[in-house]
């Protein structure tokens, strides 16, 4: 139940992209456990995060009976890819965790409850209007410090950005500073811990209701403006200092290889790596731990290359199992929904369309975080579905797509042709001589113009229709 009311808030999100409605899908397999598992984890967690703020502010949240705790499949808010929120209502103190973002693996269930418990500790000590006037940075920084997530942050800010991502750094009161600048608010909190050791003090003021800056300079004696500066360079350095520790060779083959040479040449590279590391992955799909970031982030790299035309289909699948079902996805650049999509074109690619179907279908339902990916999502489930000849699933997922994408236009008109001449619709060979009267030139419309070859010679038919 729980599972259909996503999939039908999720194909209303969908269909304000476009014209027509993308169909409702039933829970994965196994949902229904996973969610029962998260719920006790949950559970389970929850005293332990309250109990490290209590500890170190030495207060004890007395009502605490009064906060409520939920895992919630409610909402897709293109402006809102939060996997938790804490809000103050008359009644108390509620979180919520959106539990696609653990279904889905792409965030930790105990390390988001426990930023939420920070966020809902401090509503909880603060009058609700003084709550608001907490600068964001402070806010957010705070709960990613204290919930242990800093290093997760960081992690992600280094991989996803692997360039130069010093360069993002902006300073905590620039108005360009937002959602993805958590691992800078949180490195705030790294500096007044570890340069000044005022965090707790800091952090307990706050509490008390003093303002964040007058606070910051009573105890450590940096004005406004100097801890504002001061913070920026210990990111600035941070990042820096991180970033020299990944090998060369890991950052100049971040890009995805578009040629086949460029290919083999960064698998040998990437295999040479892992080698001098003396990490491996088991022929079931586990890695040989413990491993290090970087090491995981070479193996996602060497995936993705594995995974194009002639490459090694058994170790790429190997690779993305064990990244998707056995590491935390920010400890290879947070970014599950995207090798959760690359195994499924892998399966595709390599003539498994029912395990590619199982896997689209997941980014679809579960990956609240990427709204992109979830569109693109939509064009796996029908390739797929067109592989497994179910073609009335297949004509489904074709119809609603999107044609403005001038590289799949002519593939879906040919799968969504070929998809009705097989349902018995008079309109499938007329889509197919359409397409094969294109004045362009493609695959997709040779192939057009074979299958209405293959239609007129009897050798391409459809089975279960009246002549
Ligand atoms: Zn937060």
């Amino acid at each position: 139940m729980r599972v259909r009311i996503l999939a039908s808030v999720l194909s209303l999100f969908l269909l304000s992209c476009n014209p027509q409605p993308f169909p409702t899908l039933a829970p994965t397999p196994g949902t229904a456990e996973r969610i029962a598992e998260l719920q006790n984890h949950m559970t389970q967690k929850l005293p332990g995060c309250v109990e490290d703020l209590e500890k170190r502010f030495e207060k004890k949240w007395e009502g605490l009976e009064g906060l409520s705790v939920k895992l919630t499949d409610k909402g897709v808010d293109a402006n809102d890819r939060r996997a938790g929120s804490t809000i103050g209502t008359t009644g108390g103190i509620s979180i919520s965790l959106r539990v696609q973002f653990f279904l889905s693996g792409s965030q930790e269930l105990e390390l988001t409850l426990c930023h939420e418990v920070v966020h809902a500790y401090f509503r909880n000590f603060t009058a609700a209007a003084a709550y608001t006037l907490i600068p964001t940075w402070f806010r957010e920084g705070s709960a990613v410090y204290l919930a242990g997530q800093t290093q997760a942050k960081v992690l992600a800010q280094l991989f996803q950005n692997i360039e130069a991502p010093w360069t993002q750094i902006n300073g905590l009161e620039n108005p360009k500073h937002g959602f993805g600048d958590y691992f800078e608010d949180a490195l705030a909190f790294e500096f007044l811990d570890l340069k000044t050791g005022a965090l707790t003090a800091v952090l307990l003021a706050a509490l008390n209701g003093q303002e964040v800056f007058a606070a910051i300079e009573a105890l450590t004696g940096l004005s406004k403006v100097e801890f504002l500066e001061q913070a920026k360079q210990y990111a600035v350095e941070k990042i820096k200092q991180q970033w020299n520790e990944i090998p060369e060779l890991l950052r100049t083959n971040a890009l995805h290889a578009e040629d086949v040479k460029k290919s083999a040449y960064k698998v040998g590279v990437l295999e040479e790596y892992l080698k001098s590391k003396n990490v491996s992955v088991t022929p079931d799909g586990h890695f040989e731990g413990p491993l290090t970031p970087h090491e995981f982030f070479a193996f996602r790299l060497l995936a993705n290359q594995y995974r194009l035309p002639g490459g090694h289909f058994d170790e790429a699948n190997r690779i993305y199992q064990a990244l998707l079902t056995q590491t935390p996805a920010y400890t290879y650049g947070g970014d599950a929904g995207s090798v959760r999509y690359e195994w499924a074109f892998l399966y595709l690619g390599h003539g498994e369309p029912a395990a590619a179907l199982e896997q689209f279908e997941r980014v679809y339902m579960e990956h609240l975080e990427s709204p992109m990916l979830q569109n693109a999502s939509t064009l796996g489930i029908a390739r797929a579905q067109f592989d497994l000849g179910n073609f009335e699933q297949a004509r489904r997922w074709l119809e609603p797509q999107n044609l403005a994408d001038a590289y799949t236009a002519d593939e879906i008109t040919y799968r969504l042709g070929i998809s009705y001449f097989k349902l018995c619709h008079s309109k499938g060979v007329s889509i197919l001589k359409k397409l094969s009267k294109s004045e362009t030139r493609g695959i997709w419309i040779d192939q057009a113009r074979e299958a209405l070859t293959r239609i007129a010679a009897g050798t391409l038919t459809a089975p279960g229709c009246k002549k």
